[in-house]
């Protein structure tokens, strides 16, 4: 089939999305009428730690990699994110994660506060050995702020299950016994949870059914566009298949496939195990991931990285809503554009809280040596996903604003009833 892929997979500019964290933010206290000092406090992070630190490589050369930690807040509980392994980590895209994390578990009305980790690295450049190292002493240097009753680390992009065993692992060698609850998203094995590996996408199709619902659009024959085929992305895809969509499309770091007719996403996503990559399915032609991004669809759910629809391109986005399963991937002033043009955008704090809901569950398993059923588990994240989803939906008609702030309204305001109930030490 033809092959449009050869452009780069991802051309757009990626805005600060720190700054975008912030101008959100500032949104959703306006309406709130937010006093100074708890505004001021809530827009800068708890405390950020960076940390530089060498790995020995199988060819006894040492490297020397950065890695950030970074706390938005506590007032609702321990602090909880992922951690990111990507070559263009920055200080400013953690803490911008950091800050979304703490809304994103208010939310859904987790008792967390928000953090993300993230190394500057390519694990795909590192054999199994040298990621191993690189989290285990990625992990040794950030054990002043993790812990189980402190702050717990989960997988984001370019992390695993098995990188969280390791640290895991890491951290337990260090207390001198198992401590299984530091870290969620763990193999089950070690005291993972049933459905954490599906929970984020599964809670993006669960947002998509309920906004298509809002809608009154049948999900069954609805285009779906899918950017990222990860974790998120390939699962959402599945399910939404499951749903009756058609997934037209979809792209990962290799670039993109598209076919009008459907492609099969189980069928993709074994060719990704094979090959390392989406391109060069055979079932469907390829597309650049620019392209991918304006084609004409029903849905399209965004599950790779930030800013990926931003003042330039949100013109000419063709779809009636946007799911987004990763974090941040609408900028603003794309936002501003779609609003007017009327495509509902169903924001990240709650499109993707399936991740840390389940999260959440594997945690309160591991504390109390007590494990649930995936029946059970999926049960629960239903339920949290469609309360939720109303709530938000309930307060952006209320307040007469997009979903987006909708749902910034509700966790500012319930971080912000915390702080005030806590008040200000000493
Ligand atoms: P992942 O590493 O499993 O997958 C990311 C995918 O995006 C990969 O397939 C990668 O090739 C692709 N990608 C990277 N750059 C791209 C580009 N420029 N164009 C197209 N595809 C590109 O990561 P993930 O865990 O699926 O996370 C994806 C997004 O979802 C991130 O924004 C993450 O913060 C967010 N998220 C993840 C979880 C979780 O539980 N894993 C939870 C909530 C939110």
């Amino acid at each position: 089939m033809a092959d449009r892929s050869a452009k780069a997979a991802a051309t757009a500019p990626r805005a600060d999305p720190w700054q975008a964290a912030r101008q959100q933010f500032s949104a959703a206290a306006d309406v709130l009428g937010l006093k100074r000092g708890v505004r001021d406090l809530l827009l800068e992070p708890k405390r950020e730690l960076t940390v530089n630190f060498p790995v020995e490589f199988q060819d006894e050369s040492v490297r020397v990699f950065t890695g950030y930690r970074v706390h938005h807040s506590t007032v609702l509980g321990p602090t909880k994110g992922g951690i990111r392994y990507h070559p263009d980590v920055t200080l400013n895209e953690v803490r911008a994660l950091a800050m979304w994390m703490t809304w994103k578990c208010a939310v859904v009305g987790l008792p967390y506060g928000g953090a993300k980790g993230g190394v500057v690295c390519n694990p795909k450049e590192l054999s199994r050995r040298e990621l191993e190292r690189l989290t285990r002493r990625y992990t040794t240097e950030i054990i002043p702020l993790i812990g189980p009753e402190s702050d717990i680390p989960a997988p984001d992009v370019g992390t695993t299950p098995q990188v969280m065993a390791w640290l895991m692992d890491t951290y337990s060698m260090h207390r001198g016994y198992s401590v299984p609850a530091v870290v969620t998203g763990k193999p089950l094995a070690i005291g993972g949870s049933a459905g954490r590996v599906e929970a984020t996408g599964r809670g993006v199709m669960i947002a998509a059914r309920e906004a298509a619902r809002h809608l009154g659009m049948p999900l069954a024959g609805a285009r779906v566009v899918v950017q990222g085929y990860g974790n998120v992305g390939s699962i959402a895809a599945q399910l939404l298949a499951e749903q009756g969509c058609r997934i037209i499309a979809a792209s990962d770091s290799t670039g993109g496939v598209y076919n009008e007719k459907g492609i099969d996403p189980s069928a993709l996503l074994r060719h990704k195990g094979r090959t390392g990559g989406v391109v060069n399915y055979g079932a469907a032609d390829g597309i650049t991931n620019d392209d991918l991004l304006e084609l004409p669809c029903e849905l399209l759910v965004p599950s790779a990285l930030e800013g990926q629809i931003a003042a330039e391109n949100a013109p000419r986005i063709k779809t009636r809503m946007i799911v987004e399963g990763a974090n941040g991937p609408v900028t603003p002033e794309a936002d501003r554009i779609l609003n007017a043009a009327g495509v509902l955008v169903v924001p990240d704090i709650l499109a993707n809280a399936g991740g840390v809901i389940v999260s959440y569950f594997e945690w309160v398993q591991d504390l109390q040596s007590f494990f649930w059923s995936e029946e059970e588990i999926n049960k629960r994240l239903e339920g949290i996903m469609v309360r939720s989803f109303r709530e938000v939906l309930a307060t952006s008609q209320e307040k007469s604003v997009e979903m987006r702030t909708g749902a910034l309204v509700r966790a500012v305001g319930r971080v912000a009833d915390a702080l005030l109930l806590r008040g200000i030490y000493p």
